[in-house]
């Protein structure tokens, strides 16, 4: 197969012509598991939230111009007129020089319009004191005070987390429609590659990849099918990539990229179908190997083997695509300028992606520091990074102490600290 490296400019677009990302259409499901989807319609309240003016304190609920005046030595008295039970409506109306007794998120009586903490009376049988005058709506929360029938809360594109489900709740949605998200297959290959919880021979190593991918396509809003490991076996790989597409919308492949003879990968992707691999190498480091395909409309990715690797070019490219077939809004990666510790150079002729640690240093404020890679291999220049500085193909190098842009794996630790 021939091989014509794409610059990494080059290969996002020919991605994004290749799919033009299109929604995979909407599902209804239950609330529970509606958490981290997409909208897909608009909510508009159906009823008020509280449905019915509520009582915000344990206390009495009276009408505010009998307490008028009330003071510590100056109490007023009042006829309890009866007991208003949370959950139901009231049996007890409260009429003039009358207060009934009421528990927070309670209804308010008939004839009430606020309510006096219990920390300010004192009852003696059916009589209570009120030391504290109330003025009207004093500790009532009112019918439709969060949210007013016919009120637009949620819209069609939002992500759903926590708050956002609480409101749907609150309004006795059972179901939501929501954007459907891709299956995404993941398989890893190599004969040294061993599932995590089996013994391990000599010679073998765990798998990383399937674990890290699957990781990271939950994150991008997919939902992961993992396949398992295969050998550098055409037979076999060919078989496990015919399954992989049959239960998935997309495809992500991990090792057996490069141009040894075991890197059957892209040979077998390419006799899938049509069109095929139509990137084929990008001049991106590290990265370089990695080849996308369509077979029937679907995208396959054929990530590199090295753990960092793997991971960096789904960032790069699996993710984007991923989240346009979630509807998910493709976020800008959050970023912090700081100063390099190091001079960095680029490879050459390749945007170049330089795994940095970030410190804090009184004189100079953020500084990226290179996270030492130079064991090939490790997956730990990715754990312990906080973040990427990305240099273009054309730059030489950058020198020490010149700022550069880090893009954040993680958003919360520095984004304030900058
Ligand atoms: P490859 O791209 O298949 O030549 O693999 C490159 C390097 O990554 C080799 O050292 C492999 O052992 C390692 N590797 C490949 N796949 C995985 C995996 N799934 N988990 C951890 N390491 C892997
Ligand atoms: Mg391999």
């Amino acid at each position: 197969m021939f091989r014509k490296l794409l610059t990494f400019d080059e290969a996002k677009k020919a991605i994004e012509s290749q799919f033009r990302a299109k929604p995979l259409g909407v599902e209804e499901i239950s609330l529970l598991e509606s958490s981290n989807r997409v909208l897909a319609e608009n909510i508009t309240a159906n009823m008020d939230i509280p449905p019915f003016n509520r009582s915000t304190v344990d206390g009495y609920a009276v009408r505010a111009e009998d307490t008028f005046g009330a003071e510590e030595n100056r109490p007023v008295a009042l006829q309890v007129s009866g007991t208003v039970n949370i959950g139901e409506l009231p049996r007890t109306a409260v009429r003039k020089g009358e207060a009934a007794e009421i528990v927070t998120g309670a209804p308010i009586p008939e004839g009430a319009d606020a309510v006096v903490m219990i920390e300010y009376t004192s009852r003696k049988g059916d009589r209570v004191t009120v030391f504290s005058a109330a003025a009207k709506n004093e500790n009532v929360m009112k019918a439709g005070a969060d949210i007013k029938k016919g009120e637009t809360v949620l819209k069609r594109g939002q992500l759903l987390g926590s708050r956002e489900i609480g409101v749907l709740a609150a309004l006795g949605k059972a179901k939501t429609k929501v954007h459907m998200v891709p299956r995404v297959a993941v398989l890893s290959t190599g004969p040294e590659v061993t599932e995590p919880g089996r013994n391990l021979p000599p010679g073998k190593i765990y798998d990383i990849n399937a674990y890290t991918l699957s990781t990271a396509v939950l994150e991008s809003g997919g939902k992961p099918v993992y396949l398992g490991v295969f050998p550098d076996k055409a037979g076999e790989l060919h078989e496990a990539l015919v399954r992989a597409l049959a239960c998935s919308d997309m495809v992500v492949t991990s090792g057996g990229v490069s141009v040894g003879p075991k890197d059957i990968m892209p040979k077998t992707v390419d006799a899938l179908g049509e069109p095929g691999i139509f990137v084929s190498g990008v001049a991106i480091k590290p990265g370089k190997p990695m080849t996308v395909a369509s077979i029937a409309g679907k995208p396959v990715f054929s990530l590199p083997g090295h753990p960092a690797s793997a991971l960096l070019t789904f960032q790069l490219f699996v993710r984007p695509l991923i989240q346009a077939m979630s509807c998910r809004k493709t976020e800008k990666r959050p970023e912090v300028r700081a100063l390099a510790s190091m001079r960095m150079f680029p490879a050459k002729g390749r945007r170049t992606f330089i795994m940095v640690n970030l410190k804090s240093e009184k004189a100079k404020g953020l500084v990226a520091e290179p996270v030492p890679t130079a064991v090939s291999g490790a997956i730990t220049a990715l754990a312990k990074a906080d973040g990427f500085v990305e240099i273009s193909e054309d730059v030489q190098f950058i020198d020490a102490g010149e700022q550069v842009t880090v893009k954040l794996f993680k958003t919360e630790d520095y984004l304030q600290a900058s």
